[in-house]
């Protein structure tokens, strides 16, 4: 396996929001699976920044999930809900380099900021509506949620691991992206979105290579994009193909019937389950 050597460190980064199902399994076991062969080490982040659909008993589920199929990782595991003082740090330099301004469109899809845009969640191109002219340096208005300013028609370029080399165009493959969203409801705090976090994150848990779905490769133009702005180190990537069902829809929680512990319950030994997705 082509694997960068000295000291790998990858993560794996669930969110508690559903039960663990065959497709992250598929993407966490080629995690596991690069980490060993470099001799590194995987970490654990628990993704819980959603406050609406976050819940304990899932975390608890995806640690018992991922010990049954033959996951190992290096604990302490990083709760997202614990480290927002991080990312309002991270927000406030971005602020102050103009990089960032507030917006008051979107209120409709602003309560998945926290989430990772999987497939067809993902933001549309942002039409521009609240753009300042350049140069303007924005205040922090509490109500307010944020967009980054991202280089139109700069190409953001990256050598992925799984998919070969890379191209996004900002403003064509996506727009100013929102980095902080404003409260949701009144006495509550804003909250960064899931871009922000993180880069953020993996720069804290000095993460060498991330290793996730290909659904998110338009993302990762956007996170390269907040390192650079942020003065983070650069991170490689390592996209892993969808699973899909007989129709073609990506495998995602929705499949209940795909979770790892439905699998289970079935009788399923976890070897069999790794065996729907890895060759013999
Ligand atoms: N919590 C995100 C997810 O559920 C992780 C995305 C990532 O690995 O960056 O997909």
């Amino acid at each position: 396996m082509d694997v960068p050597a000295a000291h790998y460190i990858g993560r794996l980064a669930p969110s508690p929001t559903g039960l663990l199902h065959l497709g992250h399994a598929a993407t966490f076991w080629i995690a596991y699976q690069r980490a060993r062969a470099a001799g590194g080490k995987l970490l654990l982040r628990n993704e819980d920044l959603d406050p609406q659909r976050s819940q304990p008993q899932f975390v608890d589920a995806m640690l018992q999930d991922l010990a049954w199929l033959g996951i190992e990782w290096q604990p302490p595991m990083l709760s997202q809900s614990a480290r927002l003082d991080a990312y309002r740090e991270a927000f406030d330099r971005l602020l102050a380099s103009g990089t960032v301004y507030p917006c008051t469109c979107s209120r409709r899809k602003l309560a998945q900021m926290t989430q990772a845009p999987h497939e067809d969640d993902d933001e549309p191109v942002y039409s521009g509506r609240c753009l300042p002219a350049r140069g303007t340096v924005s205040s922090f208005d509490s109500n307010a949620s944020y967009r980054f300013r991202v280089p139109d028609g700069e190409s953001i370029q990256f050598a992925d691991g799984g998919f070969g080399p890379q191209s996004y165009i900002p403003g064509r493959d996506f727009g100013d992206f929102l980095v902080w969203r404003r409260p949701l409801g009144p006495r509550q705090p804003g909250a960064p979105s899931y871009q922000l976090a993180c880069v953020v994150d993996d720069a804290f848990m000095s993460i060498t290579e991330v290793v996730r779905g290909a659904d998110l490769l338009r993302s990762t133009a956007r996170q390269i994009l907040l390192q650079r702005a942020l003065g983070l180190p650069p991170v490689t990537y390592f996209h892993t193909p969808l699973l899909r069902d007989a129709t073609g829809v990506r495998l995602a929680k929705r499949h209940d019937a795909l979770a790892l512990r439905t699998l289970r319950q079935r009788g399923l030994s976890p070897a069999e389950v790794r065996s729907r997705f890895t060759p013999e």
